[in-house]
């Protein structure tokens, strides 16, 4: 598998505590990763240096094919080059419908305002359609933000995400606070999303993270500990130590 990212001896420290200590990893082109590990492992700051939000001390950080480094481009750059990034809390414009939340991610507006006052041609009315179908949503397009449940919120943002047609989705603890059924949807969604593109999932919660059936990478102290399957990482003895807490 060709890497779409590549995090090369990578450090960072805040007032001389290292966050990130001598990183290395990389995520394939059409890859879907977990990255797991104990609070303070250094997975939001990974995600900060990725995202250009954080700069390393050293090391270095490339993307796509022609491997450009992002450590010199800003936030904004980077989320053109395809990096997208989704919060753990939703995001989405509460009072417009989910259909005007897609529609305004698909036209890259910031604002609703710029949706009202913009023409919507029938191509970005079906690529809405279409994405609403992908996230599980097409029975609630004309229904306000506000009213979805948490889970559903959560589907739109991604699908708000999807709609940016990224590279490389960077999505933080997808799962936190749903119930089973959605966290089942959830799984799905990301497993379909990262047929196209790379998706990397930050997770806490084990049993989401082995229903992805993917690659996982476990940090601590900032660096890989361990990485393989789940099944592989949870039966490393040093991975049962500092993660699980045995
Ligand atoms: P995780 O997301 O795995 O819980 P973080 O990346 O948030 O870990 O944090 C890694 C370590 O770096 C923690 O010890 C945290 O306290 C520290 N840290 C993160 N951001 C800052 C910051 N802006 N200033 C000081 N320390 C920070």
């Amino acid at each position: 598998m060709s890497s779409l990212l590549e995090v090369s001896g990578v450090s960072v420290s805040f007032d001389g505590f290292k966050a990130i200590n001598n990183l290395s990893f990389q995520i394939g082109a059409r890859e879907l990763r977990a990255v797991i590990g104990p609070n303070g492992a250094g997975k939001t700051t990974f995600m900060d240096i990725v995202t250009g939000k954080t700069r390393p001390d050293s090391g270095r950080v490339t993307y796509g094919t022609k491997a450009v480094s992002l450590l010199s481009m800003s936030e904004s750059r980077i989320a053109q080059a395809g990096i997208g990034r989704k919060f753990q809390r939703p995001t989405v414009f509460e009072d417009q419908s989910v259909r005007a939340n897609l529609t305004m991610a698909l036209k890259g507006d910031r604002g609703p305002f710029a949706v009202l006052f913009s023409r919507t041609t029938r191509a970005q009315a079906e690529r809405v359609a279409d994405l609403a179908a992908e996230i599980g949503l097409s029975g609630t397009l004309d229904r306000k933000a506000g009213e979805l449940s948490h889970g559903q919120k959560q589907w739109l943002e991604i699908g708000m995400l999807l709609a940016q047609d990224p590279q490389l989705l960077l999505v933080d603890e997808p799962a936190a606070g749903m119930t089973p059924a959605e966290r089942e949807h959830t799984t799905d969604l990301l497993v379909e999303a990262a047929k196209t593109r790379a998706v990397v999932v930050v997770e806490h919660d084990m049993e989401f993270v082995r229903r992805l059936n993917c690659r996982v990478t476990v940090l601590h102290e900032g660096s890989v500990l361990a990485e393989g399957s789940i099944d592989h990482v949870t039966s490393n003895d040093k991975v049962i130590e500092v993660y699980l807490g045995r």
